[in-house]
């Protein structure tokens, strides 16, 4: 949600910057602007709504002109998108600059403060009474320099933030802070990159700093980058990181969008969250951070999972996983719902959170709470080192790499091996799952990419003429029994998500209780029906579906029959034990919403009003 790019060093600033926010893009923005300190020390600023192409329509006479600037992608929380709200925001005497993702929850009281004390303001929002209250810090005491100033207006502000500072005072130096919001600085020869994640700077520099939460830097070519905590300033020596991150993963590598590109990774995605944790000759499945705690688990009167989004759709999955083979009870809970309803949590708890992005800020909070109560964390994240993995007792990270397409695909897959390798590992050693049931189950899943790849080869074609059938429609049933209930719902979100189009997932026999009134002959009802997994009672749905000329897309197993004969359209996927059809059915489902969204002209990796990383609550 929403990107920051900030530089200094010997290269030109704006093009760091311009580009450094196209790579941001995959966040979700709607307004984006720049602001450069120019060889006389002065601000130029452009913003606007709209997005980075806009931005360098009206920027470009900047280009080549500084060698230190800033930029930013907004997703408004607080005032409409606008050219007036975007960032960078700066202070009444025009000398500090402020960017800012998140947002600052008592903005308000601090406005009404500054407002008495002759500020005005010229946006709606949050961000531009934290540069005001920076300028104030520095007006009424002509001793407090300008890092001091940063760090005493992030001590009144509460909520999330991670922001960058220039002041025109002091040239050369940013200042950056963060609490709830990333941010990375890499660290290069006589430059320093910021930015929300390191793919901006990938190419320049393979070492970074991801700051900690409460804490923030003054970066300067003179001096280098010193880091304090913001509440009492004390200096923290820096952990550099060497970045494991390519420029190949995070281009598009000939495919038209990162989604699909991400779609067809899916075999080796899958592939790279098992390797070195399942080992099918050996019989056994190595993740340390269940292991080692194998005993919490095992005396765990529950588990929950907390999740947002997609991520909670594979929480649902993952709980018909445990229950069945680790026979633990698991509740799953969206994050935003759990952490305000005041639940029920002891130390015998574990809690799993999933989230690609790690960031997810309902999930985090919902965390702390868990946390505080004593519950032991586990956390399932895409992202190395992102908030959520640092917080938490162990976890397991999914190993499918940058995700920049914003609906989630191979993370989804990815999250759904961890879950079923964490069901095994647990039933094998609990004894509710036999030795030979576990090793061809292992079995099983280690030919998982084989049988994606294969639905790959066999279904792209099929589903893009399906896709084309589809593209005005209104509204669509996604209808699952059992483990494929959550893959319906989450194929129903994927359509949404990317194509606009209504779309709503129901466990197939719900349909009666409700849904079965919106069928008619326009409506597109998408049926998950593998063999294994209650096809009887599938059956019986479709015919009801099929009496009242609902138009039946079926997902099924190859050389079925009878769902086949009623279905209007028919995608095929290889049999697999029940378990697994998640993962196998969600590939044409991501097919299907991806064309369908093409063909509707959508911005496919960037859908409107949706982020990547939602930081916000
Ligand atoms: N709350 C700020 C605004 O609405 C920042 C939002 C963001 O993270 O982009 O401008």
């Amino acid at each position: 949600m929403c990107g920051i790019v900030g530089y200094t060093g010997f290269q030109d600033a704006y093009d760091i910057v311009i580009n450094g926010l196209r790579r941001l893009e995959y966040r979700g923005y709607d307004s984006a602007g720049i602001v450069l300190e120019s060889t006389n020390n002065k601000f130029e600023v452009e913003k606007t709504k709209g997005k980075v192409d806009d931005l360098v329509n009206i920027s470009s006479q900047l280009k080549g002109t500084a060698k230190i600037g800033m930029g930013h992608t907004r997703w408004a929380t607080h005032g409409v998108p606008s050219d007036r709200n975007s960032h960078p925001h700066l202070s009444n005497n025009g000398k500090i600059a402020l960017v800012h993702n998140g947002i600052i929850e008592n903005y308000d009281t601090i406005k009404t403060m500054l407002t008495e004390k002759g500020f005005t303001f010229k946006s709606e929002t949050d961000t531009e009474v934290l540069v005001n209250l920076i300028q104030y810090f520095m007006d009424i005491n002509s001793d407090t320099d300008f890092p001091t100033a940063v760090r005493y207006a992030l001590n009144e502000v509460y909520g999330a933030y991670a922001i960058t500072v220039l002041h025109e005072d002091y040239p050369g130096v940013l200042v950056v802070g963060r609490l709830g919001s990333p941010l990375a600085i890499g660290i290069g020869e006589k430059e320093y990159f910021i930015a929300s994640d390191a793919s901006p700077f990938v190419e320049f520099t393979k070492e970074a700093i991801y700051l900690e939460e409460g804490h923030m830097a003054t970066i300067s070519l003179e001096k280098g980058v010193d880091i304090r905590t913001i509440n009492d300033n004390s200096k923290i020596e820096p952990e550099i990181q060497e970045l494991k991150l390519s420029l190949e993963q995070i281009e598009k590598g000939g495919y038209e969008h990162f989604m699909l590109k991400e779609i067809f990774e899916q075999p080796k995605s899958i592939h790279d969250t098992m390797r070195g944790r399942l080992l099918v000759d050996e019989g056994v499945i190595k993740m340390a951070g269940i292991w080692d705690h194998v005993e919490r688990f095992k005396n765990a009167n529950r588990i929950i999972i907390i999740a947002c989004g997609t991520s909670w759709h594979a929480g649902l999955i993952g709980e018909y996983l445990i229950e069945e083979y680790a026979r633990i009870p698991v509740e799953v809970e969206y994050a935003s719902e759990f952490r305000y309803r005041n639940p029920i949590i002891t130390d015998k708890d574990v809690v799993i959170a999933i989230s690609q992005s790690g960031e997810t800020a309902d999930t985090m909070a919902a965390l702390k709470l868990a946390k505080e109560k004593g519950a032991f964390i586990y956390g399932i994240c895409n992202v190395v080192d992102s908030s959520i993995a640092r917080i938490t007792d162990a976890g397991s990270y999914t190993h499918a790499g940058p995700e920049i397409g914003v609906a989630s695909t191979k993370a989804f897959t990815a999250q759904l091996t961890i879950l079923t390798l964490i069901a095994f590992k647990l039933g094998k050693h609990n004894g509710n799952l036999g030795n030979a049931d576990f090793m061809s189950l292992i079995a099983e899943l280690d030919a998982i990419p084989k049988k994606i790849e294969e639905v790959l080869n066999t279904t792209h074609e099929l589903v893009q003429n399906i896709a084309k059938d589809f593209v005005n429609a209104t509204n669509f049933l996604y209808l699952g029994r059992g483990y494929n209930y959550p893959a319906a719902l989450e194929g129903a979100l994927k359509l949404k998500e990317i194509s606009y189009i209504h779309a709503e997932g129901y466990p197939a026999a719900e349909m009666k209780h409700g849904p079965i009134a919106l069928i008619d002959e326009n409506m597109p009802i998408v049926i998950i029906a593998p063999k294994k997994g209650h096809y009887d009672k599938i059956v019986s749905n479709v015919q009801e579906i099929k009496a009242r000329k609902g138009k039946v897309i079926a997902v099924v197993n190859k050389g079925d029959q009878q769902v086949s004969a009623m279905a209007d359209y028919v995608i095929e996927i290889p049999e697999t034990s029940e378990c697994f059809s998640p993962i196998v059915a969600s590939v044409p489902l991501q097919l299907l919403a991806y064309y369908i969204a093409v063909y509707r002209g959508a911005n496919v990796d960037q859908p409107r009003n949706l982020a990547k990383s939602v930081t916000v609550e």
